[in-house]
């Protein structure tokens, strides 16, 4: 039984399509990844799925239940075993409290509270007990994160969405939030949905993809398939778009042409077919389902995506990411 599952959700801002149709499921353990370019849904998504906003329509079920329709007082029970972590910790954090206050308030909240247990979670997250008396200025910005992973993890939550948690960080910053929420994911067992544009941190932390476009998942697949051999003309366009060290290459690059369309009057058909150079008269006329993991009608005609060059791309700049991490000293902060 997968531990949580949505199925066709939809969220609609009046006219805007924000989410438009997502069904998916997540394993306990297992780290989902939403990616696409802003504005295509990963938020709105995510905010859905921990019934932060009520969806247009769809169902949700976690660990079996279906939560779809809970009360607010209900609800108050699931965020103990589903929470949030945001890109600007700062935002998140009350400035006039101090960490050890921010993080014995959800502790109070929902009873768990022991002596011991602040220390504990800021050893957790590589901080120190002595840090429970400071202000969130005080932090730099890799620690506020820290603060916002231990005030999520307070809890003992069984999912976190983690929005772009580390996408406001620099590059060695980065890739110590991103090892530490690996290594907190092997030693609690959560299941993470991690919303991210940078497909480098995507393949160093999912287990699996959805790359979303215009509030719906084009393609949905196996972290390794999906960097090997993406189906998606859409998926092809953003792996390609990763900037490629060797300019022998830039040959082979697919541009992605135009904007984004407007959420609120999307394309009839298939939402990428503006965008796309393979689009044909059925694009139009009719919206390709998600099937075998792909919403396309076409990606069996497609060439074979040339990957190595792409993919080297990507393991250069995870490579880097490693490398920055290695250099400081693997020691936290
Ligand atoms: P992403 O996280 O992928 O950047 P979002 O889920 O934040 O995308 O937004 C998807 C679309 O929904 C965008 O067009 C955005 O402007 C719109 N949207 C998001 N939240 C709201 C809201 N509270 N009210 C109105 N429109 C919203
Ligand atoms: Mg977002």
């Amino acid at each position: 039984m997968p531990l949580l599952r949505a199925e066709n959700l939809v969220k609609h801002f009046k006219k805007v399509r924000a989410v438009d149709g997502v069904s998916f499921e997540l394993r306990a353990g297992e780290t989902l990844a939403l990616v696409g370019e802003s504005g295509c849904g990963k938020s709105t998504a995510g905010r859905l799925v921990l019934r932060l906003i009520e969806p247009t329509a769809g169902r949700i079920w976690f660990a079996g239940k279906e939560i779809t329709m809970l009360k607010e007082h209900q609800i108050r029970s699931l965020r103990r075993e589903m929470q949030i972590i945001f890109q600007d910790p700062y935002a998140s954090l009350n400035p006039r409290m101090t960490v050890g206050d921010m993080l014995e308030e959800p502790l109070r909240l929902h009873g768990l509270y022991r002596s011991g247990r602040v220390a504990e979670l800021l050893g957790l997250v590589g901080l120190s007990p002595h840090h429970a008396s400071r202000y969130p200025h005080e932090f730099s910005g890799g620690q506020r994160q820290r603060i916002g992973i231990a005030r999520a993890l307070a809890v003992e939550p069984r999912l976190v969405v983690c929005d772009e948690p580390v996408s406001a960080l620099d590059v060695s910053i980065q890739a110590q939030v991103v090892n530490l929420l690996q290594d907190l994911q092997r030693r609690l067992g959560l299941a993470y949905i991690f919303i991210a544009h940078d497909l480098a941190v995507v393949k160093h932390i999912a287990t699996r993809v959805a790359v979303m476009y215009l509030g719906k998942i084009v393609e949905l697949a196996d972290k390794r398939t999906l960097f090997a051999a993406p189906r998606h003309p859409y998926t092809r366009a953003l792996l390609s778009a990763i900037p490629v060290p060797d300019p022998s290459l830039k040959r082979n690059r697919l541009v992605l042409q135009g904007d984004v369309p407007n959420p609120a009057a999307p394309p009839s058909g298939c939402g990428f077919r503006t965008r796309c150079q393979h689009a044909r008269p059925r694009c139009s006329a009719e919206v390709p389902a998600l099937e075998e993991g792909v919403a396309c009608h076409f990606w069996r005609e497609l060439e074979a995506f040339p990957t190595p060059s792409r993919l080297t791309a990507v393991n250069e700049r995870l490579l880097r990411l490693q490398a920055a991490f290695r250099s400081s000293g693997g020691v936290p902060l």
